[in-house]
């Protein structure tokens, strides 16, 4: 029987639990942009200014942070005092010192397959946070390797694949985007499985078509995983 040469996880939000922060931070400085200022409109606002800001910061919390507070700045006309934005400040390192929590079911799943598979983290982000997030996770030991891109496109799966000596078909990708995750791994005839999560960034929801016209597995929940695994390699 033919085995996957590699299963690959992405890490927020199908490792460990992520927008969650984002949704929480956004919140408290709507709060504070609202009760000091009277403005609001921050979500549209940011987003189109995270959007602006992609291909100059990439992804991640520090992104984040630069693009709320040029938001802020905007939306209040410049008035933001220098405290309000030393407050978003410490609201974004608290993003970066938070607790790492995984999902449900993960600590199981990745200690099960590691014993029969090379496992890799494929995440885009901070170099240094996706770093200490897996250092702090307690499950960094299955892991052979993390692979932190810059974005996860076509182009940079198949450089990943290159670098690893894995032919796409003996690949298998797991994560929350099917716009990150998933629809690029399927486009290079790799294997892909779509577990959405609680709650997803604008940026990574697409329209897309359902797992079977799409070529994809679906499954409502990690624990499930090594399972559907042992049903595709028996069609290997
Ligand atoms: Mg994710």
């Amino acid at each position: 029987m033919q085995l996957f040469e590699i299963i690959a996880f992405d890490a927020d939000d199908t490792l460990w639990h992520s927008e969650r922060l984002y949704v929480a931070a956004q919140d408290k400085v709507e709060h504070l942009l609202a009760e000091r200022y009277g403005v609001d409109g921050l979500e549209q606002a940011l987003y189109r200014t995270e959007m602006r800001n992609l291909p100059l910061y990439g992804f991640g919390i520090k992104a984040f942070a630069l693009s709320t507070i040029e938001t802020a700045v905007r939306l209040t006309g410049g008035r933001i005092r220098g405290n309000d934005v030393g407050q978003i400040v410490g609201w974004v390192q608290e993003m970066l010192r938070a607790e790492v929590e995984l999902l449900d079911g993960v600590k199981e799943t990745v200690a099960r397959l590691s014993r029969s598979h090379t496992l890799l983290v494929v995440t885009k982000g901070d170099l240094l946070d996706q770093e200490r997030k897996l250092a702090r996770s307690g499950i960094a030991h299955h892991f052979g390797a993390i692979e932190i891109l810059s974005d996860k496109d076509e182009g940079r799966y198949r450089a990943l694949l290159a670098r690893h000596g894995v032919d796409a078909r003996r690949f298998l990708m797991v994560g929350n985007s099917l716009r990150s995750d998933v629809l690029p791994v399927v486009a290079l005839g790799g294997q892909a499985v779509y577990i959405p999560a609680e709650v997803t960034w604008a940026h990574e929801a697409v329209d897309a078509p359902g797992p079977e016209a799409g070529g994809y597995h679906q499954l409502s929940h990690m624990s499930l995983l090594p399972d559907l695994i042992a049903q595709i390699e028996k069609q290997l």
